[in-house]
C-alpha cells in the first residue's frame, strides 16, 4: 500500500526537522493534500498511529490542507476550476494540462520544546 510508504517518508521528514532543533515532541503535521492527488487522508491517519509509536511524533494531529484542482489552457493559457470535460472555457481547447491539484507535502510541523 503506497500510503504506508508515504506516512514512514512523513514521520521520518518530521523527525529531520525537530531533532536538530532539540524538540521534545512533536504536536502537529501540516499536510498539503491535493484535489486530484491519489493519496487518501483516511488512509495516513490510518497508519499515522502505526508508524508513529514510540516516536516524538506519538499522538501528533495531521491537519490537512486541501487544494483544489485548477488546469491550464495550452493554446490561451487561461486557468480554471474543474469543469465537465476538461475544455478550456475561454476558447473551447482540448489542450489543457493540470495546473494544481496533485500535489501533497509536508507544510510545516508543531513542535514542543
Ligand atoms: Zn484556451
Amino acid at each position: 500500500m503506497h500510503e504506508l510508504g508515504i506516512t514512514q517518508n512523513l514521520l521520518k521528514l518530521a523527525l529531520q526537522y525537530a531533532e536538530p532543533a532539540g524538540a521534545t515532541k512533536i504536536t502537529g503535521l501540516y499536510l498539503v493534500i491535493g484535489e486530484l492527488s491519489s493519496v487518501m487522508d483516511d488512509s495516513v491517519q490510518f497508519y499515522w498511529d502505526f508508524v508513529s509509536r514510540d516516536t516524538l511524533a506519538a499522538g501528533a494531529t495531521l491537519h490537512f490542507e486541501r487544494v483544489r484542482a485548477t488546469f491550464e489552457c495550452q493554446e490561451c493559457q487561461t486557468v480554471f476550476g474543474r469543469n465537465e470535460h476538461y475544455i478550456c472555457p475561454a476558447c473551447g481547447s482540448r489542450r489543457v494540462r493540470i495546473a494544481s491539484g496533485e500535489e501533497f507535502y509536508l507544510k510545516s510541523i508543531e513542535v514542543e520544546e
